[in-house]
């Protein structure tokens, strides 16, 4: 039986989505691959509200922010963490050799404005990375407040990790001055997993240029030139069948309305947050949590792998907390095309197998 998605990531598809990738195959040198490469990169820059170009990559987000960090550093990068994948861009840059501090917050709490200016006026860094949703916690941070303080450094690279937000909350790329802004199509967008999405700005390719060491396969310098010379096509054989899914998701995504696809997450979330609140807690305080996934306290002890493996029975999946939070929290996602018929009939089955009243 299929289950029902509620996990932060690969989450539900929807079927005529999945039925976009058994489209024919086409050469990744014709023409019909430059339209399909150019129409997504047109309506992704829409997504994003954003001037700025948009390359693909047959990477998972990860690969986009590994090639961010390795080819935009040249003096030092700081990475803020509220979580496991603000550790990883971390762990990104040192694997990689390229100098990073890492300023980490705890559990559950976000990156303040004020740690970020903090840490840039000290003018020890060229790079920053934020992430704006961390799927760990389920926590959200204050993009536009953290935007604000990073414009004060013109000479610093903005990276945000966008990966479980793009598509489920509004993110204007040239607002905010992000310079790269990454997602994966795995997660708000809907799609299955396998491509990485980000918006990059000019100054941060005419940077990377004069940076040494870029690799080869995740080199944004490659990417980027190689979409210029060749009309939107990729240096190697990129994920075509996930690029019809992709456009077609974003025409479905339009037909919905940017502001009504915003507000349905938005609806899903609190719903979710009064749920857990009711019968549970909230991992994160509520004015930063997170409006793709909640992330709920176990405060009742309950053992989260038994109530996954009934849910599991009864055609749903939810995720148990992450890393060291494995059985101390929940995490319920409720993004992409989930819907509200979705969000109550989970709750509502949660409550039945627990005897929650
Ligand atoms: C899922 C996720 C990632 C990693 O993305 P992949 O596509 O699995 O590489 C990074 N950051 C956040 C916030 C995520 O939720």
């Amino acid at each position: 039986m299929h289950k029902k998605l509620f996990i932060p990531g690969p989450i539900e598809v929807k079927q005529d989505v999945l039925e976009r990738m058994s489209t024919p195959m086409i050469g990744h040198r014709s023409k019909d691959a430059s339209k399909l490469q150019r129409d997504i990169s047109n309506k992704l820059r829409k997504l994003f509200f954003t001037n700025n170009e948009v390359l693909l990559s047959t990477s998972s987000g990860s690969g986009l922010m590994e090639a961010a960090i390795r080819c935009l550093t040249k003096k030092r990068a700081a990475v803020f963490s509220i979580g496991s994948f603000g550790d990883r861009w971390h762990e990104m840059a040192t694997t990689n050799g390229v100098e990073a501090d890492l300023f980490k917050s705890e559990l559950g709490k976000i990156t303040t404005p004020e740690m970020v200016n903090e840490v840039l006026s000290t003018n020890k860094y060229d790079l920053i990375t934020i992430t704006h949703n961390e799927t760990s916690t389920g926590v959200m941070n204050p993009l536009e407040e953290i935007s604000k303080v990073v414009k004060k450094y013109p000479d610093v690279i903005f990276c945000v990790d966008t990966v479980s937000s793009a598509g489920g909350v509004k993110i204007e790329v040239d607002k905010l001055g992000i310079d790269v802004c990454i997602t994966s199509s795995q997660k708000a967008l809907g799609l299955p997993p396998g491509l990485a999405i980000c918006t990059i700005s000019e100054r941060a390719i005419e940077k990377a240029r004069t940076i040494k060491n870029r690799g080869y396969y995740l080199d944004l310098v490659q990417l980027y030139d190689t979409i210029k010379k060749k009309d939107y096509q990729y240096p190697s054989t990129p994920n075509i069948s996930l690029m019809y899914a992709l456009d077609y998701q974003l025409d479905r995504i339009f037909e919905e309305g940017l502001e009504n696809r915003f507000k349905r997450h938005l609806e899903m979330a609190e719903y979710t947050r009064v749920w857990a609140k009711k019968y549970f807690d909230l991992f994160a305080d509520k004015e930063h949590a997170s409006i793709t996934l909640t992330t709920v306290k176990n405060t009742r002890n309950i053992s989260v792998k038994d109530l996954n493996a009934i849910l599991g029975e009864r055609g749903f999946a939810i995720s148990n907390g992450y890393g060291e939070l494995k059985e101390k929290t929940f995490r319920i996602a409720h993004m992409a095309d989930l819907d509200m018929v979705d969000i109550k009939e989970l709750l509502l089955e949660i409550e039945n197998i627990l005897n929650l009243q």
